[in-house]
């Protein structure tokens, strides 16, 4: 008999579990039934080809007619189509980079094929289907019958390792599995009517019923999740016995004379959290708190605040930003909020003054040395930079805060690595301006507060937001072109923004596949900006500005830009984070349907910061009722960023939600879909924090924090274990 940690090898024999352990690296029979089916092949509810709908999820039995494998046009990578029938009609299987799946798919085969009806150049078709070949030489109805009334796993497999062979795998596995223990305390489990782990897992792959398969599936999957609640309010709790200076503002200090100084008044939203904040950094462990909020809803002034209240206790703070722009920006923005705040060192500068210093890779050998004094010395209260901050050299006196901007940007490591530089834990502000839903921050920034700005400042102006359907109305191109010409004619200036630098540049490659389009098809800053200097916006300054300059062309073009000695910017995202011209009111978006809900959310967000309305346009070949038109009608139709950052995420893979850093985490979250199981998350957060409030550090629970210690060990690495 065999456990979760018995050896592969021992239940199956050595070559199929070599083949496992290099296809999947299943390694144990936990491995093994860890492997969960995709779906459920469910004879009984198949499908006529000709009556597919698209967008359903269907089952059809068919016979193999054709496969071609074709180079995919002007980058790497093939498409295998299969054409099946069964006899109704037609169908289309789609396979990328998969020509391997030949062999299996042979003409003249049946098979079960299930997946999500797509069409694609009026054809109906499933892209990436599963499916389960019947045996060769079988009567077709007997193996057709004989999948009768059985729900047969489908498991995500390859060339070598089928789903039928994993299949029969499993099988020997579950009947060698002694009783598995259960790590879920009794209680939790059946306050839910959860099955056991041994149930749950033995289901799973041989369910009696769809709904024992669905009931097992959820256990696991809140396995899933209440682990990983159980390890961050372990290590929340942990977080709080650290032990670091506590950083109050002092009276008639920095801070005071800043609140003094301000043109406007916080809004409520502002005042209420920069009280979180400060009582934070009174406390003398260390603050994690993220600061989400919309573009323009003022989350530099909060930032600034923090950093002023630090200053008063003696102590640094350092800004992280994610492009040399923006932090040339932040410099920029923050001397002119401070003022003569900002001149300390000076002879007869203000009482209470500090120094604000930038640190960046492009500065040279002299202004580089005198940045680095400063901060070593103490004398800048505020250190501005990029990842440039990180760099040996860089040195604090006493480094209290950090605040990172547009935490996407940034990993882990590099939080930490800024945070190694400070004599005890420094107190961290991370602020963004993509918001994301409660779960999703509770599972990615689990050891973050989450504080939220919601109105916009008084005096922000609204933006409108139109898509412009090149191919259903032409002229409305020109429309756009004109209504530039307008606001430049008015005194103000306009955004032009295109997804390339140059024509048919590959960076798109993926986009394009999933779109089908070519990448000569694409708006390219190149390309645009000499075309309309020549044509629609004749007589207009227009300059270019993207990521292939040198960081001086770049540095001197957004200086005159926001000089208005330029009329019309055409770029391409490099000014989707916090650039602030506020006499830009006009941003044309050329094949808008490249860029994701957020990314467009954000690129708005440039315009309308001054006095006057903003107005975005969105251009696209996108036609009526497409996916791809439908994102573009949800960005005009709301400005709710957290509405459309949703949109967003259900848009996208799981492993790109919880960020590229976090491998260890994904490997242990393969059920659980931070959107889709909210419910499920608050549950387990909720059951996690009962449990550890009566059970610190679990010891009556020595199975549960066996498997958590399992989890922390390969999360270490890249998650749990960094302060
Ligand atoms: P964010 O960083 O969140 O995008 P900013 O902090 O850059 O937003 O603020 C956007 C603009 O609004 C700035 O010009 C800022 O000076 C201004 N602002 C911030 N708070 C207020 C306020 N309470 N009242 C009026 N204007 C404000
Ligand atoms: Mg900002």
């Amino acid at each position: 008999m065999a456990d979760l940690e018995s050896k592969l090898s021992s239940v199956i024999g050595d070559r199929t579990a070599k083949v496992l352990t290099e296809t999947f690296d299943i390694r144990t029979v936990g491995d093994l039934m860890r492997h969960y089916p995709r779906r459920y092949l469910v004879r009984g509810e198949l499908s006529d080809i000709s009556e597919l709908v698209e967008g359903d999820e269907v089952t059809i039995l068919a016979e193999v007619l054709s496969s071609t494998n074709r180079p995919l046009r002007g980058r790497k990578g093939s498409i295998f189509e299969v054409v099946v029938t069964d006899g109704t009609d037609k169908l289309s299987l789609t396979f990328f980079n998969q020509a391997w799946r030949e062999k299996e798919l042979k003409a003249g085969r049946q098979g079960l094929f299930a997946g999500k009806v797509g069409v694609f150049n009026g054809k109906k078709q499933l892209a990436h289907p599963d499916y389960e070949m019947i045996p060769d030489g079988n009567d077709v109805d007997a193996a057709a019958s004989s999948f009768a009334g059985k729900y047969l796993p489908v498991y995500p497999a390859s060339a070598k390792m089928p789903s039928w062979k994993i299949s029969k795998c499993v099988e020997m596995a579950i009947d060698s599995l002694d009783e598995v223990e259960d790590f879920l305390p009794e209680h939790i489990r059946s306050s839910f009517g959860y099955p056991t782990l041994h149930q749950g897992l033995v289901q799973l792959h041989r369910p009696a019923d769809l709904d024992s398969a669905e009931s097992s599936r959820e256990r696991l999957t809140f396995d899933e999740a209440f682990l990983l609640q159980s390890l961050l309010v372990l290590r929340r709790n942990e977080l709080r016995k650290l032990n670091t200076a506590s950083r109050k503002a002092i009276k008639g200090g920095i801070l005071d004379s800043f609140d003094a100084s301000l043109p406007f008044q916080l809004t409520g939203g502002q005042k209420s959290v920069c009280a979180e904040i400060e009582a934070d950094l009174a406390q003398d462990h260390p603050m994690h708190r993220l600061l989400q909020g919309e573009v323009g809803s003022g989350k530099t002034i909060v930032a600034l605040r923090a950093m002023l209240a630090v200053v008063d206790s003696g102590g640094q703070a350092a800004l992280l930003a994610p492009t040399e722009v923006l932090a040339a920006q932040h410099l920029r923005t923050i001397e002119k909020l401070l003022g003569p705040l900002a001149q300390g060192g000076t002879l007869g500068s203000h009482e209470g003054a500090t120094q604000v210093t930038l640190i960046t890779g492009s500065q040279n050998a002299a202004a580089r040395k005198a940045a680095l004094a400063l901060a070593a010395s103490g004398d800048a209260g505020i250190v501005i930079g990029t990842h440039a901050l990180l760099g040996e050299k860089v040195e604090f006196k006493d480094l209290g805060l950090i605040v990172v901007d547009e935490q996407h940007r940034f990993g882990v490591e590099q939080r930490d690595a800024l945070k190694e530089k400070a004599q005890k834990p420094p107190h961290l502000l991370v602020m963004t301006a993509t918001p994301i839903p409660r779960t999703v921050a509770m599972t990615v920034f689990g050891d973050l507060d989450v504080s939220t700005l919601r109105e916009l400042p008084l005096g922000r102006q609204p933006i409108t937001t139109h898509v412009i359907p090149v191919m259903e109305k032409p002229t409305y191109l020109e429309r756009a072109w004109a209504r530039i010409r307008e606001e430049v004619g008015q005194g103000h200036q306009a955004y032009v923004v295109a997804p390339r630098i140059a024509a048919g540049s590959d960076e798109n490659a993926d986009i394009d596949f999933l779109f089908g389009t070519e990448s000569s098809d694409i708006a390219s800053v190149e390309e645009l900006a000499p075309r309309l200097h020549g044509g629609d916006l004749a007589g207009l300054r227009v300059a270019m500005l993207h990521g292939r300059l040198s960081s001086e062309e770049k540095e001197s073009t957004m200086k005159a830009f926001a000089a208005g000695e330029i009329d019309v910017l055409v770029s391409t995202t490099v000014i989707e984070v916090g650039v602030d011209v506020a006499n830009a009111t006009i941003m044309v978006i050329m094949d808008a349907d490249r860029f994701g809900v957020s990314q467009l959310h954000q690129l708005r967000g440039r315009v309308g910061r001054g006095t006057s309305p903003g107005l975005c346009l969105l251009v696209t070949n996108a036609i009526a009722e497409t996916p791809a038109r439908e994102r573009l009608d949800a960005v005009a139709g709301t400005v709710d960023g957290f509405e459309l950052s949703r949109i967003d995420l259900e848009q996208r893979r799981e492993g790109d939600v919880l960020g590229a850093s976090q491998s260890g985490t994904q490997s242990h979250l393969r059920l659980l879909r931070v959107l889709r199981d909210e419910e499920l998350i608050e549950k387990a957060r909720t059951a996690a924090q009962d449990l550890i409030a009566t059970s610190l550090d679990l010891t009556s629970y020595p199975a549960l924090k066996k498997e958590l210690s399992a989890m922390a060990n390969d999360m270490a690495v890249d998650y749990l274990d960094k302060g």
